[in-house]
């Protein structure tokens, strides 16, 4: 289980109080609250707090004094046009706060989205823990000859190189952690091993510990810039590893903001945006003149792009 009894009682605890608020809430989202949701072998997502639902959205886009609220499908129509036509700052008005529980080199291509406030756990003040992720064997792909930039997810590694890939980043991070408490004077038990000895300082001994070790963080980011993080991440071009985090997140707002979600699945997961060159292509195809790569103002590559796009 990838939270230990003493965590998921606090979890508990937290569940059996209740507040009443004035406030707008979520009634999907509530029934999740404080729930982790396992991610890869030691990892997860909870939401810990969250401010506005899909009212909170068109309140602010009617500037309105009270609810703002009309019927469903009127407060769905101006939900989708606000995200199809980018008026972005009513989206800005809903705010969720995540504990995750990461690995460090997911975490890395976390953090390139500065548009949310974060707290790690901090390695200089606590003890690391002995959890490193090790891929499933379904996972272990070779490189793409296509896309120098990951794998190919069609090209999974046969019995014995999986067994030997396994083999090598299990003894690694068995032994870098071997190493990281020898250096911190401590066995696996938590008792110091030489009294004669010092120990070196944690902010030091951890500079060993591999990539695959995971570290934890309180992460809050409004609902505009979270949407976009998931058109990135919740993306088949992004890496799997960080792919299978966003798709549990956009779960999750699919509890909290219904008629939100629904507009960023129709227009930007399920869109596409299209340059001028490409738009005159497609108007030239509808009325059934011909056109060629050459002089459609494309280059080849934005060519077989959309024609695959198309097609
Ligand atoms: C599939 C994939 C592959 C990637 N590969 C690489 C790679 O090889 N190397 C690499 O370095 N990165 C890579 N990245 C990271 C990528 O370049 C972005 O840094 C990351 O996706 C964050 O996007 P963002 O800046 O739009 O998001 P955020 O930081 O959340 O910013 C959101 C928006 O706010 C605005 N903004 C925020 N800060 C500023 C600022 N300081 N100045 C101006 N505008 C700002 C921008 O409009 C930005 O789009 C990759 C990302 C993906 C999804």
């Amino acid at each position: 289980m990838v939270i230990k009894k003493s965590q998921l009682e606090e979890i508990l605890s937290l569940r059996d109080q209740s507040n009443q608020t004035f406030r707008p809430v979520s009634e999907e989202l509530e029934k999740i609250l404080y729930q982790p949701f396992e991610v890869l072998d030691h990892g997860f997502v909870r939401v810990v707090d969250y401010m506005g639902n899909d009212a909170s959205v068109v309140q602010a886009a009617r500037v309105s004094y009270g609810a703002g609220t009309k019927k469903i499908n009127a407060d769905k129509a101006l939900i989708n046009y606000l995200m199809a036509h980018y008026h972005t700052t009513p989206f800005e008005m809903c705010e969720i706060k995540f504990h995750i529980k990461l690995p460090i080199f997911v975490a890395r291509q976390w953090i390139r989205h500065r548009t949310a406030s974060i707290n790690e756990y901090s390695a200089r003040y606590s003890i690391v823990e002995d959890e490193f992720y090790i891929p499933r064997t379904e996972v272990l792909s070779a490189q793409s000859k296509v896309n120098h930039q990951g794998r190919d997810e069609n090209k999974i590694l046969n019995e014995r190189e999986s067994k030997r890939v396994l083999e090598i980043l299990k003894k690694d991070s068995a032994q870098a952690y071997g190493h990281y408490l020898a250096m911190i004077n401590q066995d696996e038990n938590g008792n110091v091993i030489d009294e004669k000895d010092e120990g070196l300082a944690r902010e030091l001994a951890r500079m060993n510990l591999p990539l695959n070790c995971y570290t934890q963080w309180y992460w809050k980011i409004d609902l505009h810039n979270l949407l976009h993080f998931l058109r990135l991440r919740a993306d088949s071009h992004a890496q799997y590893e960080i792919r299978v985090y966003a798709e549990v997140i956009l779960d999750i707002v699919k509890k909290w903001v219904p008629h939100c979600h629904e507009a960023f699945v129709k227009n930007r997961q399920g869109g596409k945006n299209l340059s001028g060159p490409a738009l005159a292509v497609i108007k030239k195809m509808l009325k059934g003149e011909e056109v060629m790569q050459e002089g459609s103002g494309l280059s080849i590559r934005e060519w077989d792009e959309l024609i695959k796009l198309i097609s």
